[in-house]
């Protein structure tokens, strides 16, 4: 299990490039800038007083119709994605994007000048490893559209996308995992596209002075127009991926994952960056040590060492932290990576056996019982397990409440208990435990 965390990373240097703006058609320059540890994204506003700096975060998200636009206040920043795709895929955690306008140079409509950019700069690790989100449970939105995005457990950062238009002309299906390489060989040169009768009253309101075949294929009926003819064949599916992989950045965290995307959109794309957000924030709230009360109210390690006649690697409780009633408790087991059992329990894959935990369900039960009997010169043995359900899995780093409540003791051998564990105030095991006790 012994890997070196990945570390952070920044651009080497300051370099940029100038272009135009989609939106108002004029001249903007970009440049990025070296940014310190967990700096992240900020966008900077080079031609607003007091040069103001955006979060590309995704609580700063302020609209996703066509483009995904980030604000603060009254400053906005449009079309943020096909840059942040870049940055993001080329493995840039930290960096400031200063810009003389409010919207990047679109430069052919594909992420390839900012990756252009970012090979100039360069790529340096820095000192402080990276942020990752973990799936754990599957996460899905969708959309009365017809969008639906699928998030999945996986060890790496994957994608694979359907696209099709409308009477599903142009289905197409890619699929990868997002890697530096793969994003600029694959992904970084798939320019937008959009649909002839989208664009026709936004050229007509001249609100898309800058657009142009020069930086978007159009689309109309069965014709694909373009300046340069496609560069790949499923050029469509590629550019969506490319506006997945921009959009998810706003979350932050390098997400371990299997992205499933059909007819993926900003609005869609958003809302699953919104959910990880969610999911991220509850995590981190619950991961922060809490005060366990000891005395009276609990056990600490020391007395339930004096009960339980377990010992490493088999004792599983590392505190009571309450007493509710004579036949009710909680109990506590962090769970950290030396635990001998994820050695094995997968290698390169730490899940905690789901075996360990009714280990630790009764552990915690018997506590109550030999309180209950006021002695510990008897063992408990296991005479069955019911009900056992297995929810989610209990990786490194959770902290375990065990809840045990005896229902049923007949006279002082043998014992009935209903107990559950609980992760991040989500029950991940229960069980119904059945034991005698025997003399030592
Ligand atoms: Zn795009």
């Amino acid at each position: 299990m012994a890997s070196t965390p990945e570390l952070q990373h920044t651009v080497g240097k300051s370099a940029g490039f100038s272009g135009t703006a989609l939106h108002t058609g004029e001249k903007v320059t970009l440049r990025l800038h070296p940014a310190p540890v967990d700096h992240g994204i900020k966008f900077k506003r080079k031609d607003l007083q007091d040069e103001p700096t955006i979060d590309a975060k995704i609580e700063n998200l302020k609209m996703v119709e066509r483009a995904t636009t980030i604000g603060e206040g009254s400053i906005r920043v449009h079309t943020v994605e096909h840059v942040l795709a870049a940055l993001w895929a080329m493995g840039v955690d930290n960096a400031v994007v200063e810009m003389d306008a409010n919207e990047p140079p679109i430069g052919d409509g594909s992420a390839q000048s900012y990756v252009d950019l970012i090979r100039k700069a360069g790529v340096i690790a820095q000192e402080e490893p990276r942020k990752f989100f973990h799936v754990r449970d599957i996460m899905h939105v969708e959309s009365k559209t017809g969008t639906l995005i699928i998030l999945l457990p996986d060890e790496k950062f994957r994608i694979s996308c359907t696209q099709a238009g409308p009477n599903n002309q142009f289905s197409q299906f890619f699929s990868m995992e997002v890697t530096p390489a793969v994003f600029e060989r694959e992904i970084a040169p798939a320019r937008t596209f959009v649909y002839y009768e989208d664009v026709k009253p936004l050229m007509d309101k001249n609100l898309i002075k800058g657009g142009s075949l020069e930086n978007a294929i159009v689309v109309r009926g069965e014709a694909v127009l373009s300046k340069e003819p496609l560069r790949f064949s499923d050029e469509f599916v590629r550019h969506k991926i490319l506006d997945v992989i921009g959009d998810l950045a706003l979350v932050g965290r390098r997400i371990r994952g299997h992205v499933v995307a059909v007819k993926p959109g900003h609005a869609t794309n958003a809302e699953l960056a919104r959910a990880i957000a969610r999911e991220q924030t509850r995590r981190s709230a619950v991961a922060t040590p809490r005060t366990m009360p000891s005395g009276d109210g609990g056990l600490d390690i020391d007395q339930v060492m004096q009960i339980l006649p377990h010992r490493f690697p088999f004792l599983m409780v590392d505190r009571i932290i309450s007493f509710e009633t004579e036949t009710k408790c909680v109990g506590v087991k962090t769970v950290t990576i030396n635990e001998p059992f994820f050695q094995g329990h997968f290698p390169g894959h730490p899940v905690m056996p789901g075996v360990m935990q009714v280990e630790a369900m009764a552990q915690v039960a018997s506590i109550l019982l030999f309180k209950l009997a006021k002695t510990t010169s008897r063992i408990g043995y296991f005479m069955s397990a019911d009900e056992v359900k297995f929810r989610k899995p209990v990786l490194p780093g959770d902290t375990i409440f065990i809840h045990a409540e005896l229902t049923k003791s007949r006279g002082e051998r043998l014992a009935r208990a209903k107990c559950h564990c609980v992760v991040n105030d989500a029950i991940v095991s229960e069980a119904e435990l059945m034991f005698t006790f025997l003399d030592k």
